[in-house]
């Protein structure tokens, strides 16, 4: 009989495993599953107001938004987040409605700004007070406008609630 090896397994982090020697790594596949959904948020470009000139400045280089593995797509077909930067009014509301339902599951949405949250200062006949009225948002960004620094939080927060999933049983299953 060959002599059986005793590998000791290093924890990486919390959950993750390696196997020393063998390359490989050993962890639940929610964690693997969410790790690459939380690495790869992909926004789409869609921006409704001046809170979408916050958004643009995450974006450029100096936030540089593209570290956390967020790159604008301009098509919705391309999209996990839709971040509602800016003024819904109620004539825009059915379009930014169907730019949601055009994204493909898992999708997630980001209210920036005081008025995508609730309106804001828009108390109006005309504006939809609050985008949680016609889309399901996971994360809120409160400002007038927020800083780009606020929106990055935002959608920090949003990875850590994608890391939270269980993939299997996540609400569009
Ligand atoms: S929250 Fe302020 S900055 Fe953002 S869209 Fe509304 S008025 Fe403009």
């Amino acid at each position: 009989m060959g002599e059986v090896n005793q590998v000791e397994l290093v924890e990486i982090e919390k959950g993750v495993k390696m196997i020393p020697g063998a390359n490989a790594f050993i962890m639940a596949l929610d964690k693997l599953v969410n790790w690459g959904r939380a690495g790869s948020v992909w926004p789409a470009t869609f921006g409704l107001a001046c809170c979408a000139i916050e958004m643009m400045d995450a974006g450029a280089s100096y936030h540089d938004l593209d570290r956390f593995g967020m790159i604008f797509r301009a098509s919705p077909r391309q999209s996990d987040a839709l971040v509602v930067a800016g003024t819904v009014s109620k004539k825009m509301a059915p379009v930014v409605r169907r730019v949601y339902d055009q994204m493909p599951e898992p999708r997630y949405v980001v209210a920036m700004g005081s008025c995508a949250c609730s309106g804001g200062v828009f108390n109006s006949y005309a504006v939809v007070q609050g985008c949680d009225e016609f889309l399901p948002v996971d994360v809120y960004v409160p400002g007038c406008p927020p800083r780009p620094e606020a929106l990055m939080e935002g959608l920090m927060r949003l990875q850590d609630k994608i890391m939270g999933e269980h993939w299997r049983w996540s609400r569009w299953r």
